[in-house]
């Protein structure tokens, strides 16, 4: 396994494998890496090479947001990477992604409205731009996206299909810890009392599961049963409970065929997301 830090190597080595003829699998981070990204990059093994970005995107964070204190440790990652598989880790300097005179973004209408669009402006506007970038440094057959941050699968597939990108776009189940907390390079975070409040988010999504397989259709139903437990949680505080379309991730007061339950809860100032994605029948 190699790792790089500039665009001209990244594409050197894929130019030589495609001469190879060989295939090439994606999967791209913001690093600190735990079995949920390990899960991708062994999801990718089905290429014959796999490439892993690690690159925290100052782009896709707001003002009052964690980039400065987002945990980074490339020697971490690496033993992680070469673990699950990886045959090239990019991991570039901000300056390397963005020039001084940097001018073009991405972005996307509709499905970024709604969910952790509304309450995070311009972060998908950022997570659409660098993908791109990404996109076309790499040049992969696949890319690789976990189902943890559902509403951005569903804008990474929008934005490949909008934009004819050449690219298969995979989506990944949630890799959770026995206990059921989604694993999250953000539950570091967390001290010991709030590693036991976060467990009202997988509890809540369990909730939900329950309930719509169980026929309830009314989505103010469902969403009021997990409001109730997240509620009873002193260090819990709801930034959103929805439910939405899978096709435009717009609010339906009804599940009729197939939905995204999602939900951002703070526990103390940590930000946390899960989901449950109703596939219908
Ligand atoms: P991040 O480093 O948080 O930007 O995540 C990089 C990729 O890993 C994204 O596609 C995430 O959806 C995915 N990912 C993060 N956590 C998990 C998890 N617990 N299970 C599956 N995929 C995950």
């Amino acid at each position: 396994m190699v790792v790089v830090k500039t665009i001209k190597e990244v594409r050197e080595t894929v130019k030589q494998w495609r001469r190879e003829g060989l295939t090439v699998g994606f999967v791209p981070t913001m690093g600190y890496l735990h079995e949920g990204h390990q899960s991708l990059i062994r999801a990718a093994g089905e290429n014959d090479r796999v490439v892993v970005s690690i690159f925290v995107n100052p782009m896709q964070f707001g003002p009052t947001e964690d980039l400065a204190t987002y945990p980074r440790d490339l020697e971490h990652d690496k033993e992680k990477c070469s673990e699950a598989g990886a045959d090239l880790i990019f991991a570039p300097e901000v300056s390397e992604m963005y020039e001084d005179n940097f001018q073009s973004y991405v972005d996307m209408n509709l499905l970024t409205e709604e969910l952790c669009g509304l309450t995070r402006p311009c972060h998908f506007r950022g997570v659409c731009t660098v993908v791109s970038k990404l996109f076309n440094i790499v040049k992969p057959d696949r890319a690789y996206f976990g189902k943890k941050d559902a509403q951005q699968l569903a804008v990474i597939k929008r934005m490949a299909a909008d934009l004819n990108m050449d690219i298969e776009i995979i989506g990944c189940p949630i890799i959770r810890e026995d206990d059921g907390l989604a694993k999250s390079s953000r539950n570091t975070y967390l001290n010991a009392d709030e590693r036991k409040a976060a467990l009202v988010l997988s509890q809540a999504v369990r909730k939900a599961e329950e309930l719509i397989t169980s026929g309830v259709r009314n989505s103010a139903e469902i969403i009021s049963a997990m409001s109730a437990l997240i509620d009873a949680e002193p260090l819990a505080k709801t930034d959103y409970i929805k439910i939405v379309s899978l096709d435009t991730m717009q609010q339906i007061p009804e599940i009729d065929n197939g939905a995204l339950v999602a939900l951002a809860v703070y526990i103390g100032k940590t930000r946390l997301i899960d989901n449950y994605f109703y596939e219908g029948k």
